[in-house]
């Protein structure tokens, strides 16, 4: 059924900033340590995803935009041990089915340097094959995101700017906590046909720290004014969590006026999490009352005790003893708090 499966797709895609995500982390996913998005006319035009990946494998080939065909999980019980971002083989279903066309073009090592075009019907059965010729790893390209719901697709013509500035934002954050990956992010307006670059990580070593130096510039904050995190947080004698990252120093004028780079990472997995942010922003409030910290924060904890599959996007996550590691957390920091004040 055409329209339930539009219905259905149409969740996991909902803007620009999820389709683009969701091809980032596919390349993620695949081991690439160099990937290149492409935004042409702020993505209104075409998307599209360049990696040095694993590539895929011709026995996939079929099943890849398939509804719910994923090659990550080998049985249900993994969803436990789950550490890819993808599992549920729903996104590339999701985009061919909304957008004008969807190619993929890939090699692997056995393949290479030949390599594969493949399209796909926006039921998501393959079209065609051709031949060609490519290093190892995967492009992705969507033309026209939301061809097929003219809604959406009007929706985001008219806010285009808006919308590229989220997916940027959100795109931010796999910059800052990818490390030893290169992340290259530009935009092609086609009239001026100028490629703009938006951000670009170093790649090889790179590590958070690195990458907040190329994203932000050593001129947006002092790197003076935060202090790195690396905090074990003993929450039961068999579970280790820990916080690593770099937070604000809560002496004046360390902090900023608004609650702008303030990023949170579970595992490496931009999230959502109001708790922390508040506590954060009311504890640093607490000594530096007319600030905001800064904060670029990583909670490493055991996959056993966090559920990411809440929300199709996998950005709100449920912890196990949230209450119990925020107060841990708390403590902490009003330690360090107290002796950076003297
Ligand atoms: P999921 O990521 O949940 O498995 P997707 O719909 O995002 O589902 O992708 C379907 C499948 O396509 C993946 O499981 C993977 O096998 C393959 N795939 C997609 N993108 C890439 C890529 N960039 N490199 C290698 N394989 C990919
Ligand atoms: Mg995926």
């Amino acid at each position: 059924n055409v329209d339930i499966q539009k219905i259905n797709s149409g969740q996991v895609i909902i803007d620009l900033q999820t389709a683009v995500k969701e091809l980032v982390e596919n390349s993620l996913d695949a081991n690439s340590t160099s990937i290149e998005i492409l935004f042409k006319n702020y993505g209104i035009d075409s998307i599209e995803v360049i990696d040095n990946g694993d590539g895929i494998d011709r026995l996939d080939f079929k099943n890849i935009a398939l509804n719910s065909y994923t090659s990550k999980l080998s049985s249900f019980d993994d969803l436990d041990i789950l550490n890819s971002f993808g599992f549920r083989g729903e996104a590339i279903h999701s985009l061919v089915s909304t957008s004008k066309s969807f190619q993929i073009t890939t090699a692997t090592k056995e393949t290479y340097p030949k390599a594969s075009i493949l399209n796909f019907g926006s039921n998501g059965l393959l079209i065609s094959i051709k031949p060609t010729t490519r290093n190892v790893g995967t492009s992705s390209l969507i033309t026209n995101l939301f061809e097929n719901l003219p809604v959406r697709r009007k929706n985001f013509i008219k806010n285009h700017k808006r919308e590229f500035n989220k997916a940027i934002e959100l795109l931010t954050n796999y910059c800052l906590i990818t490390e030893n990956v290169r992340l290259k992010i530009f935009n092609i307006l086609p009239k001026r046909n100028n490629k703009n670059l938006i951000i670009a990580t170093k790649g090889l070593n790179n590590k958070l720290k690195d990458n907040i130096y190329s994203v932000f510039g050593s001129k947006i904050f002092n790197f003076k004014s935060l202090i790195e995190i690396d905090f074990s947080l003993n929450l039961f004698s068999t579970s280790k969590v820990k916080l690593v990252g770099y937070l604000s120093n809560p002496s004046p004028k360390m902090g900023v006026k608004s609650p702008s780079h303030q990023y949170i990472f579970v595992n490496s997995r931009p999230v959502i999490l109001k708790n922390l942010k508040d506590l954060l922003n009311n504890l640093y409030k607490s000594f530096n009352l007319l600030q905001y910290p800064v904060f670029f924060l990583n909670l490493k904890i055991n996959l056993n005790m966090i559920d990411i599959n809440v929300t199709p996007d996998k950005r709100t996550i449920l912890i196990q003893n949230e209450t119990e590691i925020l107060n841990l957390i708390k403590s902490k920091i009003l330690d360090l708090y107290h002796n950076s004040d003297a």
